[in-house]
């Protein structure tokens, strides 16, 4: 997966963004390549994110983290006993996930945070072969609806025809059906939605109660 070029646009873009750099971070290596998923192995927790960051993910090499959705998401997980701390600002940093795995519908950064279609869809097996591995997973958090169609993509196989289509809409919660997770979406943390209040503190946290009272 690390060394995947299969789209084009993004192999650019998040080469190229690594070799620019921003300001602030020009004395720092830029990872500048695919970022794998990141967490428990053993999780009953998958969380779905959009992609890597620009100057986030594609920087640090770990999802989610050393950008301004990255705080919002790992401050919420800490409060709620998934994280082992609030922060994440890069590889090396000692935080550890618990009963948590993280990944993405898009593996690469891709240019105004928007993967195109054929982009998703090229990535969309990685994200299958997670699920797949990741055998103990009760709960799918999906951020956003590009990861929420991400998420009913990879399991659209085996949705049940007699359930309702799951909707998108922040906090809800789906069944895909008997034996499959459960289905939690929530608007996703970026900038563009926590500073403009469309996404605040307590309706995120909102979400992870949702979640720890479907795990009990
Ligand atoms: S987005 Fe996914 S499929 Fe496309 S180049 Fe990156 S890792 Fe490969």
């Amino acid at each position: 997966m690390l060394s995947c070029r299969l789209c084009p646009r993004l192999v650019g873009w998040r080469e190229e963004v690594a070799r620019v750099k921003r300001r602030a971070y020009r004395d720092e290596d830029y990872w500048g390549k695919p970022v794998p998923g990141f967490g428990d192995p053993d999780a009953r927790v998958l969380i779905v994110g959009l992609a890597p960051g620009a100057h986030g993910a594609n920087r640090t090499g770990r999802m989610f983290t050393g950008d301004s959705s990255g705080d919002f998401l790992y401050s919420a997980l800490h409060r709620a006993g998934f994280a082992s701390q609030p922060t994440s600002r890069g590889r090396d940093d000692g935080l550890t996930l618990q009963d948590a795995y993280i990944s993405a519908a898009c593996r690469c950064a891709p240019p105004d945070n928007k993967p195109a279609p054929d982009e998703l869809a090229a990535c969309r097996p990685f994200l299958t072969q997670e699920i797949t591995l990741l055998e103990n997973v009760r709960v799918v958090v999906a951020l956003g609806r590009i990861a929420f169609d991400a998420v009913l993509r990879v399991y659209a196989y085996q949705l049940q025809p007699i359930l309702p289509q799951p909707l998108f809409a922040h906090n809800a919660v789906a069944s895909l059906g008997d034996a499959l997770p459960m289905l939690v979406t929530s608007y996703h943390p970026s900038r563009q939605n926590t500073q403009t209040g469309r996404l605040t503190t307590a309706m995120f946290d909102d979400v992870w109660s949702n979640v720890q009272g479907l795990l009990q």
